[in-house]
C-alpha cells in the first residue's frame, strides 16, 4: 500500500526522515503541490521530465539535526559525515560541507566529486572493501582518513608508502555481528558480511599494526545496515565498539576516533515510523558515553555516517503518466516516463514508496492504479495500489523519498537518458544535473574501422 493522503498532518519539521514529503511541501488554495516553494507543475513544464527535484532546505534542516543533536548529547568530540554513496555530487558535497558535515566516500569518483564540491579532506573517510592501488594512493595524497577494510588493504598501504613518508590515517573496520531487521540485501554488520575484519580477528590485527611506519590506527568503524527503525542495535553497537577501542588502546593504538556508520531509516509509505535524528543520535552518545565511563576510558571523537537519513526525504521524482492499460476491475496500469533506471529499488528491494499528483492531491474520488515504468522488464513497477483521484491525461506524478539511493543507483537501461536534477529553495530553482541526451549514451561508443562500411 502506497497511498498518500496528508503530507500536512504528521509533519515533524524537526526531523524531516519522519516525513513522507519535504518539509517545505505546500498545498495552495487550488490544490497544488508546491516544494520549496515552486509549483511542481511549472517546474515539470520547465525542466521536463523524468524530473529529480531536491529540497534544499530538508536537507540542510537533517544536517542541521545532526549537528545540533550529537552537540547536545555527546560530551566529547564529534563529527557527521555524509555516506556519499546515497547521492554524490557537486552541490550534495557543496551543501553538506557548507553545513561542517564531512563525507564518506568509496571510490575515486565519489572522491573527487567531494574534493571538488568543497569538502574538507581532514573531513573525508575513505570506505571500500576493493579498493585499487589508484585510489589508495589518491586517498593518502589528500591524506583523507582510510579505511582498512581487509588484509589486502594492509598489503597495498604498506607497498605504496615509502619508508620516511608521512604516515597514513587509518580506521579499522570490523564486523560487530549484530543483526537488523531490515531487508537481506543491505545488512551487512553479521559475521557473514563482505565487509571488514571479523570481530575475533580483530586482537591480531591490531597485534600486526602495532609497529607499522607507513600508518596510524586512529579510529575504528562499524555499519550495521540501513533502513533500520529500531534504535537498540545501535546501543549494542556501541558497546562493542567501546570494548574493541579498550582493547585496541590496550594494545598501544592511539584511537581516538569511534565511527558508527549510518543506517537510520526513513518513512517512504505512512506505515513506516523511523525514530528522529535526535533519538537515533542520544541513543548513541548516551551508549558510546556510558560504556567509556564504566570503563574509565577517555572520550573518543564520535563519527556517524547518515545517507539516507540526510537526503532521503528531500528528493521527489516528477514523471508524467502516459499509457493507460486496464486488466481488470481490480487492476490498471499507468505508464511514466522513468522508471526502473532512475529508481532501481523497487525492482531490486522490492521498495515501497509514497506518490501523488502533483494538482489536487487529496481531492476524493479514488481509483487504483499500479505505476510501471517504460522498461523492458515486468517487474519495472514503481508502486502497487497508488489511489488517485480521475485525472485527464498526461498529468504529473511526483514520487517521494526519491533523494537517496536513485540518482547514485541510476542507470541507461534501455539506453533511456538520465533524467535532469535541480534543487529548489525560497521560490527558486536550479539546475544541478543536466539531463542527458541520447548523443550523450553513444559518447563512448567505438566502431572500429574494419566494421565500417567501404565504397
Ligand atoms: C551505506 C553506508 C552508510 C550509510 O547508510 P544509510 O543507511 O544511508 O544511512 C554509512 N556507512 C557505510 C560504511 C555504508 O556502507
Amino acid at each position: 500500500m502506497s497511498s498518500f493522503t496528508s503530507f500536512e498532518k504528521d509533519q515533524d519539521k524537526s526531523s524531516p526522515n519522519r516525513n513522507i514529503a519535504p518539509i517545505t511541501a505546500e498545498l495552495d488554495s487550488n490544490q497544488r503541490l508546491s516544494v520549496g516553494g515552486c509549483n511542481l507543475k511549472k517546474l515539470a513544464k520547465e525542466y521536463g521530465t523524468p524530473l529529480y527535484v531536491l529540497d534544499e532546505l530538508t536537507l540542510r534542516t537533517s544536517c542541521r539535526e545532526y549537528n545540533k543533536s550529537l552537540k547536545k548529547f555527546y560530551p566529547g568530540e564529534s563529527l557527521a559525515l555524509y555516506a556519499s554513496k546515497a547521492n554524490s555530487s557537486l552541490i550534495l558535497s557543496n551543501i553538506v560541507s557548507t553545513e561542517g558535515l564531512g563525507i564518506d566516500v568509496v571510490s575515486e569518483g565519489e572522491l573527487i566529486t567531494a574534493l571538488r564540491g568543497g569538502v574538507n579532506p581532514n573531513k573525508i573517510v575513505f570506505h571500500g572493501n576493493n579498493k585499487s592501488r589508484k585510489e589508495l594512493l589518491l586517498a593518502y595524497r589528500n591524506d583523507v582518513m582510510i579505511v582498512l577494510d581487509n588484509q589486502h588493504d594492509i598489503d597495498q598501504l604498506q607497498d605504496l608508502i615509502l619508508p620516511g613518508e608521512r604516515r597514513a590515517k587509518l580506521i579499522l573496520r570490523f564486523t560487530p555481528g549484530i543483526e537488523c531487521h531490515t531487508h537481506e540485501y543491505i545488512k551487512t554488520g553479521q559475521f557473514d558480511s563482505k565487509f571488514g575484519f571479523n570481530h575475533e580477528e580483530l586482537e591480531s590485527i591490531f597485534i600486526q599494526l602495532k609497529n607499522i611506519q607507513w600508518g596510524k590506527l586512529i579510529g575504528l568503524h562499524a555499519h550495521i545496515g540501513s533502513q533500520i527503525f529500531e534504535v537498540e542495535p545501535h546501543r549494542d553497537l556501541a558497546d562493542v565498539m567501546v570494548e574493541a577501542l579498550q582493547l585496541g588502546r590496550s594494545i598501544g593504538h592511539p584511537i581516538d576516533v569511534l565511527n558508527v556508520g549510518g543506517g537510520l531509516g526513513i518513512r517512504y509509505i505512512s506505515s513506516d515510523d523511523p525514530p528522529s535524528i535526535s533519538n537515533w543520535v542520544k541513543v548513541v552518545a548516551k551508549s558510546v558515553t556510558e560504556a567509556c565511563n564504566r570503563r574509565d576510558l577517555k572520550l573518543p571523537l564520535l563519527m556517524c555516517e547518515p545517507g539516507r537519513s540526510i537526503v532521503g526525504t528531500a528528493g521527489i521524482t516528477l514523471y508524467t503518466i502516459g499509457a493507460k492499460k486496464i486488466i481488470s476491475k481490480d487492476k490498471t496500469y499507468l505508464s511514466v516516463d522513468g522508471g526502473m533506471s532512475d529508481n532501481p529499488r523497487p525492482i531490486t528491494y522490492q521498495s515501497e514508496y509514497s506518490a501523488c499528483l502533483v494538482e489536487n492531491p487529496i481531492s476524493e474520488k479514488k481509483e487504483s492504479f499500479s505505476i510501471a515504468g517504460k522498461h523492458c522488464e515486468s517487474g519495472d513497477v514503481l508502486l502497487n495500489n497508488l489511489q488517485l483521484p480521475t485525472f485527464k491525461n498526461e498529468e504529473i506524478l511526483g514520487v517521494f523519498g526519491t533523494g537517496a539511493y536513485n540518482f547514485s543507483m541510476s542507470s541507461n537501461y534501455n539506453r533511456i537518458p538520465k533524467p535532469a536534477g535541480i534543487i529548489v529553495s525560497n521560490g527558486e530553482s536550479h539546475l544541478i544535473q543536466r539531463r542527458e541526451l541520447p548523443e550523450d549514451l553513444l559518447r563512448n561508443d567505438i566502431l572500429p574501422d574494419r566494421f565500417i562500411a567501404k565504397g
